[in-house]
């Protein structure tokens, strides 16, 4: 009979996933006795949302405070804020970066705290809002200081140390040059999804295309390991191809992983418009 007097040894229903489970597996409401409706694994799974939903609510009023209402890419005003997930933001000065922002990156560091507190970070920081294809653009200080010689050579293996001396140097071309020649070849050097890219005589864009595995299962290593790794341009070629490879620009990349952005787009906007008030996001 003590077994059944002891509450412990009970079960109940989850309020929202509706499986029956342990009492051990409801947690109490903060100071007090009496167990929470749902299950610990939901709660944490309601958790999760929450947190999205704030940092993607953020994410928008942040934009809006920083292009001060254009929401768009403040270096190719080609994307958009409906575009949420591509658009990033970027220190005009370094020096002014926290050192969480370092490690992390901007947004990273401070998404899920309170508005007044990103404000307060937004304009002690001085970052801008620019698209992930013009931030990696930004940052590719190696590609555009050699972009000129990666431009002119059509094969790798011209790439000798007589040519170039400095090891790690010719590596660093290598790869490039290597990356370049994959585009071109088998993406015919455009991004699959909005044809960003590169042409044999304009190769500006290179920074900012990826290559990605349509199937996450093919996948045995990033292909910028092999561009490192592999000189022989066959055997390179088919690595891509058995991989099930395409072509993406690190704006497109981004969306397919966004999968919470995509599956709640409209309830974080409506979300978001319930809060702040409505505005043209199109
Ligand atoms: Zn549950
Ligand atoms: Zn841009
Ligand atoms: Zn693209």
């Amino acid at each position: 009979m003590s077994l059944y007097n002891n509450s412990e040894k009970k079960e109940k229903e989850c309020s929202k996933c509706h499986q029956i489970k342990p009492y051990s597996e409801f947690k109490f409401y903060t100071n007090s006795k009496k167990r929470r409706p749902t299950c610990k694994k939901c709660d944490i799974k309601a958790e999760a949302y929450r947190l999205q939903m704030k940092s993607w609510i953020n994410k928008i009023q942040a934009i809006r405070f920083v292009t001060k209402d254009l929401n768009r890419c403040q270096i190719c005003n080609e994307v958009g804020i409906d575009n949420l997930p591509m658009l990033d933001f970027h220190h005009l000065d370094p020096e002014l970066s926290t050192i969480k922002a370092r490690e992390k990156g901007f947004w990273r560091s401070v998404r899920y705290k309170n508005w007044s507190i990103i404000k307060n970070e937004i304009i002690k920081q001085k970052v801008i809002v620019i698209c992930r294809n013009c931030h990696m653009k930004l940052q590719s200080k190696f590609f555009y200081e050699y972009m000129d010689i990666i431009l002119k050579i059509h094969d790798p293996t011209v790439i000798t140390p007589t040519l170039i001396p400095n090891h790690a140097l010719r590596q660093g071309i290598q790869r490039i040059v290597r990356k370049k020649l994959m585009i071109l070849d088998i993406c015919r050097g455009y991004c699959t999804s909005c044809g960003f890219g590169i042409t044999f005589n304009n190769i500006d864009n290179l920074p900012a295309l990826e290559i990605h595995h349509l199937d996450p299962l093919k996948k045995t290593k990033p292909i910028s390991y092999y561009f490192i790794t592999v000189s022989d341009m066959d055997k390179l070629r088919n690595i891509i191809i058995n991989e099930n490879c395409i072509c993406l620009c690190r704006n497109c990349h981004i969306m397919v992983q966004s999968t919470f952005f995509q599956e709640n787009k409209s309830k974080i906007f409506s979300k978001y418009c319930e809060k702040y008030g409505s505005f043209d996001y199109y």
